[in-house]
């Protein structure tokens, strides 16, 4: 398990990002088409060398499109995102290029993301040839990072379909590294295999982190696994940070009603604390983005609710004395 963050004493950030919105046009037709449906709002955090920040939240709350906006995948509406103090929201795509193979990505689904007819060899090598470098540095580099990511040098000439679930995203891995990124953003990456793989992959991005000093924005829905990779977590609702600390913080003493009910329901793996433990069951579904409740978003579900919350959008506030939590509740628990 991670431990204490790698920036601890050092201020500078890898990555800044300052309310960062996206908003897409509503429905043809519908009132909502002008307005647009928020899908992320004022976000902000940053990222430091050689930390993982974890980005939980339920399906659909924005954490996806926050890490694609991060990338450049998708372009910010609102807000800005600085590289190395470079911005880079509006950065055309030629300005973009040099900037790539230092910010990587590593997505759900690692069938959807790798070219069919490329062997191994050829998909992670073509990061490598963009970058320009010589067919025998590639050569060395490609050998070099299958051994790295736990492939035998027999599967550089197979294609994607020849593998398991676990080796395909192992060759993703292998590919987003191949430019030694100082950060990459892995969204989802083991929600989509069997159990005693997510640990395997988990594991190998740690030891990857440790030999190669990289940064990860890890995206999940699955709390236990962001809180064994991350050193911080920032909990998402609707497309906002509701909740961003240290995880020792937030795993131990949460401060937001949203991120208590979640952990309540992380099985426990003593039994006896599991019986012990109190469940706190939120009401109904996350509501729509292209409709969201007034004052906090979260009153309708949330058990501590008062009438304030149902006017009033609770900002994002400093909650531990020593400034290294935050949360947006008017009734944080500290
Ligand atoms: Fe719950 Fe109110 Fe806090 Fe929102 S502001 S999380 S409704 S207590």
């Amino acid at each position: 398990m991670s431990t204490a963050s790698p920036h601890a004493g050092r201020p500078e950030a890898l990555l800044e990002v300052r309310d960062l919105g996206m908003t897409f046009p509503g429905p043809r037709g519908s009132l909502r088409r002008r307005a647009g449906i928020r899908a992320v709002d004022g976000v902000s955090f940053d990222v430091h060398p050689g930390e993982t920040l974890g980005l939980v939240g339920e399906s659909g709350c924005g954490k996806s499109t926050t890490g694609r906006m991060l990338v450049r995948l998708l372009d910010p509406t609102a807000g800005r995102v600085a590289f190395r103090g470079q911005d880079i929201t509006r950065t055309g795509q030629r300005e973009l290029r040099p900037l790539r193979s230092r910010l990587q990505m590593i997505f759900q689904d690692p069938f959807a993301s790798l070219n069919p007819r490329q062997t191994v060899r050829q998909i992670i090598a073509a990061p490598l040839r963009a970058q320009g470098e010589s067919a025998q540095a590639i050569r060395r580099e490609v050998r070099d990072l299958v051994g790295l990511v736990g492939l035998a040098p027999e599967h550089l000439e197979r294609y994607p379909h020849q593998f398991s679930g676990g080796q395909a995203q192992r060759i993703g891995i292998a590919r987003a590294l191949a430019t030694r990124p100082e950060l990459v953003v892995a969204d989802e990456p083991v929600s989509a295999l069997d159990v005693s793989i997510q640990a395997q992959i988990v594991g190998l991005l740690e030891r990857l982190q440790r030999e190669l000093g990289v940064a990860y924005v890890f995206i999940a829905h699955d709390l236990a696994v962001v809180r064994h990779i991350s050193h911080r977590v920032a909990v998402m609702y609707l497309g906002r940070i509701v909740e961003i600390g240290e995880r020792q913080q937030v795993y131990g003493n949460p401060a937001h009603p949203y991120t208590r009910a979640l952990l309540s329901a992380v099985p426990l793996p003593e039994p006896a604390a599991e019986r012990a433990r109190e469940r706190i069951v939120l009401l109904g579904d996350p509501p729509s983005p292209a409709d969201p409740p007034s004052g906090c978003t979260f009153h309708p579900r949330c058990p501590k609710a008062r009438e304030l919350c149902r006017t009033e959008p609770p900002l994002l506030r400093l909650t531990a004395p020593d400034g290294t939590r935050q949360a947006a509740c008017h009734f944080p628990e500290v």
